[in-house]
């Protein structure tokens, strides 16, 4: 169980909600420091340990930033994320480049700020050669196929999920690199996402922690880096119960001691994004209409746009009506936004007090793939982050997208125009 609670009081809500206009993102920074803390703590024991952001969660500045100072690193697997990385001040080992189907120039740049730069494929080796000088920090991405009989609703069964490379190339990968005299080796891998089972994450340590092993055994490589990967669950119901960070670092601790005698220099990391951010960020949006039809419907400020995963994978949000949290849930709603598409829904059939207009829905956990997943489809604009400091006072870290943002690349006579005065309700 775990109650769905706000981050402030409702009354500050509404107030933020007056003050900057719905809909908005808050992300919670007493929140997300916790969180950061106890994972540090639950794997303290490690002599090497370092968990790296995966940046897609929540590409903003002012959250990396924050986690940077905490000693958080950058998982990124882009140009655009490794700009941020960059700009927030992260370099060298405090990036990890976990990317896929990777162009050249995005390598160029991972290798010019000196980051780990682990290869999906084995083929990415003659790439990499062909086109200039190799990497000094080279890791491998493993993708264990059949052999693994699990796999989960968004990342699949590993042997038809794109990612990683199998056993046989893995192995053929680290030789290259020992004979290449490469003085950071690393392994990786991402077999699961948004697990909340204890065993399936454990599971994943013990399958690298044996293939480290194997590794040294076949080849005399002591690999540096063990990559755990992100995919650590977040408990969206309030039914579920959130991964014990405590006893997931005990768990791994448990098979350390045993498997891992000899690999005290080697860095042990994850790099999670949901679970950092996550719980910790909450979309604000407004009811703005009723229509009952053959349903009941309550239509909202924010769509799509704001939020995909409901709509692309029916993941469940939980939903909260500020000031209404006493009240019984004596009404069945689907919560939608304003895209012509019929799966721009934040809840389907959900039990919710009685909704009126003006109301304030506060959508929970919408902190990591919330914001950063958005698009542009019907037109419809991506809005507002706002950050509430750990003294309770709010920063915008981010605006709303205006029409000439959406408009930025048509290069069209008088289409700026007519967008300014539009927003501006000109007419
Ligand atoms: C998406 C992704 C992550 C982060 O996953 P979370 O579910 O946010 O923890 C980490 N590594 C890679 C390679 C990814 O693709």
């Amino acid at each position: 169980m775990n109650a769905k609670q706000l981050p402030c009081s409702d009354e500050k809500i509404k107030s933020i909600a007056d003050m900057y206009g719905t809909p908005f993102h808050l992300y919670d920074e007493n929140g997300i420091r916790r969180g950061v803390r106890a994972f540090q703590e639950a794997f303290q024991w490690c002599p090497n340990f370092r968990e790296y952001f995966a940046v897609k969660a929540t590409p903003n500045p002012w959250i990396m930033k924050l986690l940077k100072d905490m000693g958080v690193g950058a998982d990124c697997s882009s140009l655009a994320e490794l700009v941020l990385s960059e700009t927030v001040g992260l370099r060298g080992n405090d990036i990890v480049f976990s990317s896929n189907d990777t162009p050249y120039s995005e390598y160029r740049k991972a290798m010019e700020l000196g980051a780990v730069i682990n290869l999906d494929d084995i083929s990415h080796i003659p790439f990499l050669e062909k086109n200039g000088p190799i990497p000094e920090k080279i890791c491998f991405r493993y993708n264990p196929g059949p052999s693994l009989h699990r796999g989960n609703q968004i990342i699949g069964k590993p042997e038809e999920a794109k990612y990683g490379m199998t056993r046989e190339q893995l192995m053929e990968g680290i030789a290259w690199a020992k004979e290449k005299k490469i003085p950071f080796i690393g392994i990786h891998t991402m077999v699961i996402s948004c697990e909340l089972s204890m065993d399936g994450l454990v599971g994943t340590a013990e399958m690298m922690f044996d293939l480290a092993g194997d590794i040294r055994e076949q080849l005399g490589v002591t690999v540096s880096f063990i990559d755990l990967g992100g995919g650590i669950g977040l408990a969206y119901r309030p039914e579920e119960t959130p991964v014990d960070m405590a006893e997931l670092g005990s768990r791994i601790h448990e098979l350390y001691d045993r498997k891992m005698h000899g690999f005290e220099k080697t860095m042990l990391c994850f790099e999670c994004g949901r679970i950092i951010t996550g719980p910790y960020g909450f979309l604000i949006t407004q009811a703005i209409h009723h229509k009952y039809i053959y349903r009941n419907y309550i239509g909202c400020d924010a769509s799509m746009a704001d939020l995909m995963r409901p709509g692309m994978y029916g993941a469940y949000h939980h939903i909260t009506v500020v000031g209404k949290e006493d009240i019984p849930p004596t009404e069945i709603y689907d919560i939608t936004g304003s895209l012509c598409e019929n799966n721009d829904k934040f809840a389907v059939q959900r039990r919710l007090p009685p909704i009126e207009a003006g109301d304030l829905l506060v959508i929970h956990d919408t902190g990591a793939h919330g914001h950063s997943m958005g698009f542009n489809y019907n037109g419809k604009l991506r809005h507002q982050e706002l950050l509430l400091r750990e003294d309770g006072s709010i920063q915008q870290i981010r605006r709303n997208e205006t029409l000439k943002d959406l408009f930025a690349t048509l290069d069209y006579p008088g289409l700026n125009e007519k967008a300014e005065k539009a927003e501006q309700n000109e007419p």
